[in-house]
């Protein structure tokens, strides 16, 4: 089985809840267990608010989230938005590395992302946008 879904909204945290609805609600098809339900729910909360807080920082933008099943069992999920970017992966990805401690952020969502799903790829441009490719 192959399916795609995918969804569009502004960047207002009251649409975080929105999307874990969404995404559990496709990916119910596989029968996951509630576990895994919960790990893909958790990591793709990280990154849709990481769109939210940081990609769309003093402004309002668009996240896109694309949601697939490949094979009929991988759960393959992208969190894209075209925010500020991100100048250094690979130090944004360090655990407790963050950008705005003032707001008692802990530097930990990517850390979730990469410990709750199985692989976790982050393409980004700065000024141009970030996108977060995670599967399970
Ligand atoms: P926490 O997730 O624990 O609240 P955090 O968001 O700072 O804190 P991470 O989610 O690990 O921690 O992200 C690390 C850093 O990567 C952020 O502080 C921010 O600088 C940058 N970052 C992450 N996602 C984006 C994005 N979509 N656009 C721009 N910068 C981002
Ligand atoms: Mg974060």
């Amino acid at each position: 089985m192959q399916n795609e879904a995918k969804l569009s909204f502004l960047s207002k945290s009251a649409n975080e809840s929105f999307a874990r609805v969404a995404v559990s609600g496709f990916f119910m098809q596989l029968d996951p267990t509630v576990d895994e339900l919960t790990d893909i729910k958790t990591a793709i909360s990280e990154a849709v608010t990481n769109a939210i807080v940081h990609g769309y920082r003093e402004t309002t933008g668009i996240v896109y989230i694309t949601l697939r099943i490949v094979n009929g069992r991988t759960a393959y999920v992208k969190v894209r938005d075209t925010g500020c970017g991100i100048p250094d992966v690979k130090q944004a990805m360090e655990p407790l590395y963050t950008t705005a401690p003032e707001e008692e952020r802990a530097g930990l969502g990517f850390a979730v992302m990469q410990s709750f799903m199985d692989t976790v790829r982050v393409h980004s441009r700065p000024g141009k946008g970030t996108a977060v490719i995670m599967t399970k």
